[in-house]
């Protein structure tokens, strides 16, 4: 692609015409493709008129709401780089991105404005929704005439900033440029298929390089009706996709956990929906099987991450049923993967376990302003090691075991806690689990499980360290327990394992 992400995708969208675009799960208010067309070129030209020019930095923190993408086009098409936040962000946290990024405006919503307003300092602070004695980016609106022509140099010029999920180290800025963007939108057409017959959910923040990819990016180019939702709750999910009649939901692993597991997804119609995409943390294959056949669907996974634009896994369309169970799909095209033996630095063998290494165009531009991290994460070849332990088969499927950085080292074996959670989650005494490393009395490193019981199970410790003991290697087996009430995730769906590690920490101080 030669385009700029907001021309790449929305090229048909003023052709579409009536044809819904973004609909609020909640309000049912909607912006059809030719408003949304119409929406971006104005909120552009209201853009440029305020001061806003190529190379600026604009800052995006909001929920999903159906003018999100709107907003995100609008900057976009202005000429400026967006930078996503969370709309969970601390104030501290978003003073860092906003800092970091050198965003000069920021894009909030009115429920957030204490947060942006506390994070933003001198820059100027405007919001979606219209809020008293507030700007509001829909008065930009207003503005006459088109937008005016900038000129992109989309290999180069940087389209979006997002920040890595922050989930193994402080979140860094991702320079995705608008061809790295484009080409992955193009790759991902390849295996997949999305069309105007399509009603998505967009449950899967935007901000978050997986939601901003599927649920804006691919449906909006594809011409789906995009469903939005501000947040996961279990029964106004479940709500939208019936009476939606969903045909294709993105999600993470925590929402499989709730379709497979929660007692309120029995008796409803998911006689629409036909497919479900799991990605930016591991799925137990079991647990998708289950929920698979409970809601009648299929269950693919895909695999990225922020720095490659995010793509380069996925199970295509239609192969899901054959596929093995687990696998998180095929490679996508023109881009070269490797598995490299963590200890030897050799190419793994056939059938063994190595480090993801990935080449294409889909590749970051490089960290911002962080070239030492650049450096680290991308060689010398142009090979980037992407942290991530896999395995291929035969027949090219690829399997994500775990990060390099989460295995435990249990005398001279590695554990995966992912493996672990998922023998954990099959227990009917469990609802929920996330494994850490900690060291025993002699100095040894040895998993520990954090539970949430089930509702109604009174399960003691022994009980689960019984339960994997019988399902798992002798030298996987879980050493201690502790039983929490909810286990700490991003709101993109990974188990926050540092956290429970400080938990740790603080205990072992005040032991
Ligand atoms: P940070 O790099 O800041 O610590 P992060 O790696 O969690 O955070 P993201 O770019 O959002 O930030 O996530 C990419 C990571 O998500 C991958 O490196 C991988 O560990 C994980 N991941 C993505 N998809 C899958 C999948 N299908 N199965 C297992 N893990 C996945
Ligand atoms: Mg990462």
């Amino acid at each position: 692609p030669t385009t700029p992400i907001w021309q790449f995708v929305l090229a048909d969208a003023a052709a579409r015409g009536d044809a819904p675009a973004l609909v609020d799960g909640i309000t049912g208010q909607t912006i059809s493709y030719a408003q949304l067309a119409h929406m971006v070129e104005r909120m552009a030209a209201g853009f440029a008129g305020i001061g806003v020019k190529p190379g600026d930095v604009v800052a995006l923190h909001s929920p999903n709401t159906v003018l999100y993408p709107v907003v995100f086009y609008a900057a976009s098409r202005a000429g400026a780089t967006v930078t996503t936040l969370s709309a969970l962000a601390t104030a501290k946290d978003m003073a860092g991105q906003l800092a970091d990024s050198g965003a000069t405006l920021v894009v909030t919503v009115g429920a957030l404005l204490p947060v942006a307003l506390e994070a933003a300092g001198e820059r100027p602070v405007w919001t979606c929704d219209r809020v008293e004695g507030h700007p509001s980016v829909q008065d930009l609106l207003a503005a006459d005439g088109p937008a005016p022509d900038v000129a992109v140099d989309p290999a180069e010029d940087v389209a979006v900033l997002p920040y890595s999920s922050g989930t193994t180290a402080l979140p860094k800025g991702v320079m995705l440029t608008h061809a790295s963007i484009g080409v992955n939108l193009a790759q991902i057409d390849v295996l997949h298929t999305m069309g105007p017959e399509d009603r998505i959910v967009a449950v899967l923040p935007f901000f978050h390089i997986y939601g901003m990819t599927v649920l804006m990016n691919v449906a909006l180019r594809k011409g789906a009706t995009v469903v939005v939702l501000p947040r996961f709750d279990l029964l106004q999910f479940l709500d939208v996709l019936e009476q939606h009649r969903i045909t294709r939901a993105y999600v993470a692993p925590p929402v499989v956990l709730a379709l497979a597991k929660h007692p309120a997804v029995d008796g409803r119609d998911f006689s629409a929906l036909s497919f479900i995409l799991s990605a930016a943390a591991p799925l137990d294959a079991e647990l998708a099987q289950v929920c698979a056949d409970r809601l009648g669907v299929e269950i693919g996974q895909a695999y990225g991450m922020t720095e490659l634009s995010p793509g380069t896994h996925l199970v295509p369309d239609g192969t899901a049923r054959s596929a093995p169970p687990g696998t998180v799909g095929k490679l996508f095209p023109s881009t070269e993967a490797r598995l490299v033996s963590v200890e030897t630095g050799e190419d793994a063998g056939p059938g063994e376990e190595g480090e993801i290494w990935i080449r294409g165009p889909q590749r970051m531009k490089g960290y911002f302003g962080r070239p030492e991290e650049t450096d680290t994460l991308i060689d010398a070849d142009g090979w980037l090691h992407t942290g991530d332990i896999g395995t291929v088969d035969d027949d090219g499927w690829w399997f994500v075991v775990d990060r390099v950085k989460e295995l435990i080292k249990y005398k001279g074996y590695q554990v995966a806690p992912a493996e672990l959670e998922a023998v954990l989650l099959g227990s009917p005494d469990v609802a929920d689990a996330a494994v850490i490393g900690v060291y025993d009395e002699r100095g040894d490193e040895v998993p520990k499980a954090f539970v949430v019981r089930a509702p109604g199970s009174a399960a003691t410790e022994d009980d689960v360290l019984a339960y994997v003991a019988e399902h798992t290697a002798p030298y996987k087996r879980v050493r201690r327990v502790e039983f929490i009430d909810a286990v700490p995730k991003a709101a993109s769906g990974k188990i926050l394992r540092r956290e429970l590690r400080a938990k740790e920490r603080e205990a072992a101080g005040q032991a």
